[in-house]
């Protein structure tokens, strides 16, 4: 079963919705993540920068580099001053400070170790800040197998000839600094997957009613293309039989007959126009006397009225012409939909009313019956398709629940609306409201 051209271009529609959603989401990511990376970076350069500036430089100035440094009050006051720092935050693995000497650059006091003096591995990044652009630097995260730190440095410079003194090294656990970029994630791809789920659902649902749809609309006109046929041939027979047989008790086996038939052809022709409905020909829009079209519609009722001695009345209001812009089949149609119920469900030796009203824009047709009634909490789904009120299926009246369901279809093509007043055990009234043109 092929799906309609309608529901393809709703599925690439969806296709094009998660191609948006998924380019947006990676666009947003990735925004988000270099922002979060450039602000985590800009924090653990404030960071080495404030330990660079909380360091006594004169202490520095007076060391040389040597392990003979370690035994000497600036080297002590400085190991504990670094120490100290390293305790304010428990992201800090170490912190060092490095100066150069002799072309090479040596750690001067470490917070870890007594390694005063011992040449440090140089690194072009620690050069660059010693000899050409002093400014803070954030190097990492650098991983190894089993671990991964961000390096942090800043430079101290002599107050008094303003170069370089020393350089302030804090080693950091990456962990924290890589929760901050990866928690950069969680917004985007939340917000992604949320919006993804929502178009996945819609498109299964949609794709699921849409098959139902069309596999209850052909089975439905399968269905009723079969039985159309043989129950024309079938009532053709019945009359033929019913002209000829002149026994009484014939005749009314015959007559039940014939009804039954005519009851069938009825729920097969609303199966047939529902089905239709979607793919029916544009309305033929044509000025139409509605008195007329419904008075048509009461004679093709009149007989069906009688047998449950139904007076089918046209109000006095009526105007003895009423001219408008209507398509006159879908309109009778409409009309025999609403009159037909109308004297099924009614009362039997009761009046079904047609009235009339205009108003400054639009035609009011009411049809009124005295009859069951339509409970209040079901008055709106009666007009909703394959929908029959409890106590009309209570009655034991037959019925499609197409029918309304298609008058007001037929009344939406005309841009106008049917309504409906009911009352349990009293009586219904519909009003289908049309706009003067
Ligand atoms: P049906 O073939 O069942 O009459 P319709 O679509 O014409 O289908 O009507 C839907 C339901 O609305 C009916 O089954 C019935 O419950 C209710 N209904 C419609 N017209 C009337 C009415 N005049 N009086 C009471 N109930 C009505």
């Amino acid at each position: 079963m092929e799906l309609p051209h309608q529901t393809q271009r709703s599925s690439s529609t969806a296709l094009l919705l998660v191609t948006i959603i998924v380019v947006g989401v990676f666009t947003l990511s990735f925004l988000n993540v270099q922002t979060a990376q450039e602000r985590t970076r800009r924090n653990v350069e404030e960071r080495v920068a404030t330990i660079a500036a909380a360091l006594d430089t004169e202490a520095i100035a007076n060391l040389q580099g040597m392990p003979t440094d370690a035994d000497t009050p600036a080297y002590r006051s400085l190991k504990s001053r670094l120490i100290a720092l390293r305790q304010t935050s428990g992201d800090i693995r170490s912190i060092a400070l490095f100066v150069a000497k002799d072309n090479a650059v040596v750690t001067l006091v470490d917070s870890q170790q007594p390694d005063s003096g011992a040449t440090h591995t140089d690194t072009p990044t620690l050069r660059n800040i010693f000899y050409s652009a002093p400014i803070p630097v954030v190097e990492g995260p650098v991983s190894n197998q089993s671990d991964s730190w961000v390096i942090a440095l800043a430079p101290i410079f002599n107050p008094k000839t303003g170069r370089v003194l020393a350089v302030v090294q804090m080693q950091l656990d990456a962990a924290q600094y890589n929760q901050t970029v990866v928690s950069a994630l969680y917004i985007p791809l939340g917000v992604g997957v949320l919006l993804l789920v929502g178009v996945i659902v819609y498109e299964i649902s949609r794709r699921r009613d849409a098959r139902l749809a069309l596999m209850r609309s052909e089975l439905v006109s399968i269905a009723s293309h079969e039985l159309r046929s043989p129950l024309t041939g079938m009532r053709w027979a019945v009359e033929g039989l019913r002209k000829s047989v002149t026994n009484k008790a014939e005749d009314v086996k015959l007559k039940a007959m014939y009804e039954s038939i005519l009851h069938l052809q009825a729920g097969t022709e609303e199966i047939l126009q529902f089905t239709a409905l979607s793919g029916a020909p544009k309305p033929n829009f044509a000025k139409n006397d509605i008195r007329a079209l419904v008075q048509e519609v009461c004679d093709t009722q009149q007989l069906v009225a009688q047998q449950k001695n139904v007076r089918l009345v046209l109000r006095d209001e009526w105007p003895t012409k009423v001219l408008l812009t209507c398509d006159a089949n879908g309109i009778k149609r409409a009309l025999h939909n609403v009159v037909s119920n109308a004297i099924k469900y009614t009362r039997n030796n009761s009046q079904v009313e047609i009235g009339y009203q205009k108003t400054a824009k639009q035609h009011c047709i009411f049809v009124s019956d005295h009859g069951i009634g339509i409970p209040q909490s079901e008055q709106k789904k009666v007009f909703g398709g394959f929908y029959r009120a409890s106590n009309a299926k209570a009655s034991g009246v037959g019925g499609t629940g197409l029918g309304l369901y298609l008058t007001q279809a037929i009344i939406a093509q005309h841009k106008g609306k049917i309504t409906v007043e009911s009352q349990e055990g009293k009586g219904t009234t519909f009003s289908m409201f049309l706009p003067d043109r």
